[in-house]
């Protein structure tokens, strides 16, 4: 089989890179070796960033009919209450969507999967990848298929490879890429259970205790939550079949009177922090688990996947197009890895501190992080700080060859940041930027001036799609320091990419020039 694009795996990775390159209308193929999407809840947390993500695919209103909004943060500590803190409130300036929704892994898959077959696409399921050539321009995948008890050798030729299959990725191994980085020592789990108990289902509860650490999701349905945690050292060589086995080990981290009840699953696994040195070679990008995998700490797995994939569509829509070339390509790993590494340090040194066993761990969970709290609710700055980082939206990336910034003014929004969160007026109606990104194409604002020569230069054949609107400079625009006439490009995945006080064909001819 021929196709521009094989994508490997059809986790949420996977699914969303194939949701993204069919909003451009590419020619792709999907593969995975299940049978179907996802059963297991896996990764629960879908943070603020991915949210605009999917508003923009249109599926947020889907979501938000199956999730559970978690405004909320507590700190319990030897079953009292020492800190809290309120999430959505803290993020309520900066994005449309500031709670946290718990929306389990596979409610993300089903979802995804439905809006790739709305677009009339499917995935090839028991289909899984055995090995792979790279030759100048083209990959050579051979795989398995799975028919009822037969097994089929396929061969599926493409321009370029996405793996999106998971931490232990076979496609990684093919390209003999390092997957640097540890493992830790301590066993984690994970359960899906009913809790009754007298405390909030709007809150993340997190329990530190000096040997383990538990923490408690609420989920969608009445008392439903997520468990996780550590376990103590001397469960290290213990195989754990049976849930009771954790109910004492959770007890005694909390020490909250609690019942918990129908556990629907649960798992213990070993965690490790590894990533890749470089998310490309050749023709073969990496993506999601398969570039790099960190402690759960902070809910960031499976949407730091989907935001790879976000990144990574539109660049190869416009290859494919052949409206760009290897430099736009480039960008993929110049902004992804960054933040993967970043990634990787912030999660372990939280984990490392809500889970670490030292006396002084301990005494700076009791007594500091208290005070932290405590001190920090009283400076807005420092809590939207936070809400930024748990977030997702205050990574920009580093400046890059396709970014370019000509203006004058002192305005406090900047190149590579993703675009700012304004109330807009169009035609007497109040809209918010978001709201004018949703298309799959570059989006043009021209703040203040009414732009006529916007039929001008979209009548330039080489240009890709660029949708023009004019807005005019309103309070909104004022207060992030827009004081006169501002061009503002935005990228289709939602990224500032060019500000100027004046635009110019010139401009944007050297500024599209700039992917080939
Ligand atoms: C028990 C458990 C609990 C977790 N809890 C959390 C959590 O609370 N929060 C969080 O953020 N993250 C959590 N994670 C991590 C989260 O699940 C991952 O970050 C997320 O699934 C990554 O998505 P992905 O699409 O990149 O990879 P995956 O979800 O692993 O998907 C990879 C896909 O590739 C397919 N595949 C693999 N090999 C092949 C092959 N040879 N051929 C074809 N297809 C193949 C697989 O079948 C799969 O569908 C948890 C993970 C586990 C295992």
């Amino acid at each position: 089989m021929r196709t521009k694009i094989i994508i490997i795996g059809a986790g949420p990775t996977g699914l969303m890179a194939a949701c993204q390159l069919a909003r451009f209308d590419c020619d792709f193929i999907i593969i995975d070796q299940k049978a179907g999407p996802t059963r297991e809840s896996r990764a629960m947390i879908v943070t603020p960033r991915s949210l605009e993500i999917y508003q923009q695919l249109g599926l947020l209103q889907d979501l938000l009919k199956k999730s559970k909004p978690i405004p909320d943060l507590s700190l319990f500590i030897d079953g009292r209450q020492r800190a809290g803190f309120n999430l959505a409130e803290a993020g309520k300036k900066l994005s449309a969507y500031p709670e946290f929704q718990a929306f389990e892994q596979f409610k993300n898959e089903q979802l995804l999967y439905r809006d790739l077959q709305d677009s009339g696409r499917q995935v090839i399921w028991n289909t899984a990848f055995k090995s792979l050539q790279q030759q100048e321009n083209k990959v050579i995948v051979q795989a398995l298929q799975t028919n009822g008890g037969t097994v089929m050798p396929v061969v599926f030729e493409a321009d370029y490879l996405l793996a999106c299959d998971g931490a232990s990725s076979p496609v990684r191994h093919a390209l003999q890429i390092d997957f640097r980085g540890g493992t830790y020592q301590n066993k984690f789990f994970v359960a899906d259970a009913k809790i009754n108990w007298q405390q909030s289902p709007k809150r993340i509860i997190a329990t530190p205790a000096r040997h383990n650490f538990c923490a408690f999701f609420p989920m969608y349905g009445d008392n439903a939550y997520r468990i996780l945690g550590t376990l103590p050292k001397n469960f290290r060589n213990q195989t754990i079949k049976n849930f009771n086995a954790l109910r004492p080990v959770i007890c005694k981290a909390a020490r909250l009177p609690m019942q918990i009840e129908h556990v629907n699953w649960f798992s213990i696994y070993q965690l490790h922090h590894r990533c890749v040195q470089n998310f490309r070679k050749g023709n073969c990008f990496l993506l999601g688990d398969a570039a790099h995998v960190h402690s759960p700490a902070g809910g960031q797995g499976m949407n730091t996947g989907l935001q790879d994939a976000h990144n990574l569509g539109w660049k190869l829509a416009l290859v494919t197009r052949q409206q760009a070339g290897n430099p736009l390509l480039a960008t993929y790993h110049a902004e992804r890895y960054p933040f993967a590494r970043w990634l990787l340090k912030f999660t372990d040194r939280l984990f490392q501190f809500m889970t670490g066993s030292s006396w002084l761990h301990h005494s700076l969970r009791k007594y500091g992080l208290p005070f932290f709290f405590e001190r920090l609710s009283a400076k807005p700055a420092i809590r939207e700080k936070i809400f930024r980082t748990l977030s997702q939206l205050w990574y920009s990336h580093p400046p890059g060859p396709a970014t370019f910034q000509q203006t004058s003014q002192k305005i406090k929004f900047k190149n590579g940041e993703r675009c700012p969160y304004l109330p807009v007026e169009i035609a007497g109606e109040v809209l918010s930027t978001y709201q004018l990104l949703g298309e799959p194409c570059f989006v043009l604002f021209c703040i203040g001036k009414q732009t006529d020569l916007a039929e001008m230069i979209l009548a330039e054949e080489w240009l890709p799609q660029v949708k023009i609107i004019n807005l005019p400079l309103d309070t909104g625009w004022r207060e992030v320091g827009v004081e006169k006439d501002l061009m503002l490009l935005i990228r289709p995945d939602q990224f500032i990419t060019l500000i100027a006080d004046e635009i110019s064909p010139e401009l944007l001819r050297s500024y599209f020039g700039s992917f080939h």
